[in-house]
């Protein structure tokens, strides 16, 4: 049976079903690129990039396609998706729908990082405050470990803290979670191989059989960052994988590849770790090779010197931090002398040395607990496991400090942040990649079988060129481009409307701008009707100013993100507000440019409050500028303009998400109209009607009502 007939006969299983020629012609390209695989050519044409509008339905043509060639060639298939929504979604409807649809038998599971997961180990410690020197416990605390304890004791909960049948405050996750250094592995009493009780490895295991996994861009990027089949169970040739949200993927990719710590808690730290390898008290030692000990004393004591050294340096440079930051990066800032250079070296060969020495005896005492069970060794290993993940850490961030920086492609941003803990200064010293397109292109694009990445917001007008030099698919001339039309009547079911303001929100007029935005939002939301309108803003201290400046009557109608603790829950107050037959206006920052989903009336208006120019001059960006510039670049069109035109592109998708929606999109960014760049965004929008009709939301709220 070709792939066009499976559509076919699947969908018309399925009720009300609609079946878009675009969502087809997304089977089909997928299918194209997925069966036609020579392994021995790796110029990227087992890759394809699709751009699928919102209401594709592209989440069941990746699953109709992945899963029928994975079959085919006996490979397991991953999707890889940025939100744990998505995740979800997924998990629970989309998999499972499609199964009782198309008759198709596959197993499926969730892949999700170490922490999401109760440890009952860790979980046992923490009650009885044994061998957790890191964290003090109160009454109610205790009261919540053991009822989480008992709920897990029932066999009716997996485990997965995202499932959990009680409310965990994130301040009890330290002691019901743990981390790789610290798990004991299959020397854990909970996870003797023929009776685990551990839900982490009780997953890890049954992903084994699984045909189908879905996963987050976190956990895919640290399985190949460890070369792959580490985290996942398999290695990247023996997937064909999918990139859902392909867009967020190289911002993932750039804070996986990043690194950082604290300077003086560090310093703690490590001579802690000192300690407890050779506990200077009594001179005992933590396993019995006393030469191993010794030495890895001595590695601690040379990283705690140079980490103090690097401190003291620092506090010098006390008075140069600009905003609490200070940029190490030696071409952007002349303070950073060879003395700084030379503690970085330093950094990255102790630490580095100290990880050795530490790994090796972690080794010896999970091997002498593999003879006996010593609660001791135990509680030494926990220890020494949380000790070790920080000396990593700092190991890590070395790395990047080092680095010979020497193009755009090869560039680590390295920056030192200012606290104050606990009345003292203390430094976060951050280091990282700012582009990710080699490291993709050598550690997944090279290896694996065959991938789809796919989006709402791929291209830019008709091209892909931005976000394939983000994702390293620049450097593999054969991938596969597509671009599907959308399936929605934008011209009939929408208006962009550009008021005409005097001022732009630039730097100058910051001013006199934000009183015309006010001013104008005051008329624009004065609406009673029951339906509800999303004003954007993409800074936060501007969405607060501008909402103390509204008349106390128009507030009353306003949900401001900044006073939610999460965004279902103000989205929730939100739809019972519209269901109540009252307006209701939210006030969002970037978050709410993304992923929310408010259809019909729940959104009919989508206010822009600027061009989402990232303006904020954070090291990252610095260090970006300087190489394109240092390469004779345009860093406004080459990078700014396309990461502002996928922003806005995301942004003014939150209007129409189905075939019924209507609504307004406004920009009240005159710089759209009046600069020659501002084409290039326009031209990159939905087909929004430029007719203006000052009616047109009270007509389409009648519409949908009737
Ligand atoms: S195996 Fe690791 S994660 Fe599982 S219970 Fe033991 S320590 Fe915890």
């Amino acid at each position: 049976m070709t792939i066009q007939q499976d559509y076919h006969e699947i969908t018309a299983n399925i009720d009300n079903f609609i079946q878009r020629p675009a969502q087809l012609e997304m089977v089909e390209a997928i299918d194209n690129c997925f069966a036609n695989v020579s392994e021995e050519i790796k110029d990227g044409h087992n890759l394809c990039l699709i751009e699928a509008p919102t209401g594709t339905g592209k989440s069941f043509a990746y699953i109709l396609a992945g899963t029928d060639n994975a079959k085919r060639k006996n490979k397991k298939f991953i999707i890889s998706t940025a939100t744990k929504t998505l995740q979800g979604q997924l998990y629970n409807k989309d998999l499972p729908q499609f199964i009782k649809h198309s008759g198709n038998r596959f197993i499926y599971g969730l892949a999700k990082g170490r922490s999401n997961y109760l440890c009952p180990y860790q979980l046992e410690g923490s009650i009885a405050d044994a061998g957790i020197d890191m964290v003090s416990q109160a009454e109610q605390v205790q009261d919540k470990l053991q009822k989480v304890a008992e709920h897990y004791a029932k066999g009716k909960w997996d485990g997965d803290l995202d499932n959990a049948p009680l409310f965990i405050e994130s301040k009890l996750k330290p002691l019901i979670t743990i981390d790789k250094h610290q798990c004991l592995g299959f020397q854990c009493t909970h996870n003797q191989k023929e009776n685990s009780n551990c839900p982490f490895y009780k997953n890890r295991e049954f992903l084994k059989s699984c045909d189908v996994i879905v996963t987050n861009h976190s956990l895919l990027l640290a399985d190949i960052d460890g070369g792959g089949g580490t985290v996942l169970p398999v290695k990247p040739a023996d997937y064909y994988l999918c990139v859902d949200e392909a867009h967020n993927f190289p911002g993932y990719a750039i804070s996986g590849f990043m690194g950082q710590f604290e300077l003086k808690q560090s310093i703690g730290l490590v001579n802690n770790a000192s300690k407890l390898i050779v506990n200077p008290a009594n001179n005992s030692y933590i396993c019995d090779d006393v030469a191993l000990c010794d030495d890895a004393v001595s590695k601690a004591s040379d990283l705690a010197d140079s980490l103090d050294k690097f401190y003291q340096l620092i506090k010098l440079n006390h008075n140069v931090f600009d905003n609490g930051v200070l940029i190490l990066n030696d071409y952007l800032n002349s303070a950073v002398t060879q003395e700084i250079k030379d503690i970085f070296v330093e950094l990255a060969f102790s630490s580095a040395e100290l990880c050795a020495g530490m790994s090796s005896i972690q080794d010896k005492l999970k091997n002498k607990l593999k003879n006996e069970q010593d609660y001791v060794t135990e509680a030494n290993l926990l220890k020494l496991g949380f000790y070790l993940s920080s000396v990593e850490s700092i190991t890590a961030t070395a790395d990047y400090l080092i680095n010979q920086d020497n193009s755009r492609y090869n560039a680590n941003a390295r920056w030192v942040e200012q606290k104050l803990a606990n009345g003292n200064d203390e430094y976060n010293l951050v280091a990282g990649v700012t582009h990710v397109g080699n490291l993709l292109a050598d550690k997944l694009w090279s290896k694996v079988y065959a991938a789809c990445l796919t989006s709402a917001t791929l291209a830019i007008g008709k091209r892909f060129d931005y976000v394939k030099f983000q994702l390293g698919l620049n450097l593999l001339p054969a991938v596969h481009e597509v671009k599907l039309p959308t399936g929605f009547n934008y011209p009939e079911h929408s208006q962009l409307v550009i008021p005409q303001f005097r001022y732009a929100p630039e730097y100058t007029m910051r001013e006199p701008f934000q009183k015309e935005l006010t001013l104008y939002l005051s008329q624009i939301l004065n609406y009673t009707e029951a339906y509800g309108t999303l004003v954007l803003f993409f800074n936060r201290q501007q969405l607060i100013d501008t909402f103390k400046q509204l008349p106390v009557k128009l507030q009353n109608k306003i949900l401001l993100q900044t006073e939610y603790s999460s965004n279902q829950k103000l989205i929730a107050e939100h739809k019972e507000t519209v269901d109540c037959a009252k307006p209701s206006i939210i006030f969002g920052l970037n978050s709410f440019a993304e992923g929310v989903d408010l259809p019909a009336k729940y959104c009919m208006h989508v206010v822009v409050t600027k061009l989402p120019f990232d303006t904020h001059k954070d090291p990252q960006n610095m260090v970006r500028e300087y190489w394109v510039k240092a390469e004779n670049g345009n860093y406004f069109m080459d990078v700014s303009l396309p990461e502002t035109c996928i922003k806005l592109i995301q942004a003014v998708g939150r209007l129409i998400r189905n075939e019924k929606d209507y609504g307004q999109v406004t920009i009240c960014d005159n710089r759209v109209v009046l600069k020659q760049y501002g084409s290039i965004l326009l031209n990159s929008l939905p087909e929004f009607s430029r007719q203006y009709n000052p009616e047109f939301i009270k007509q389409s709220f009648a519409k949908i009502k009737s």
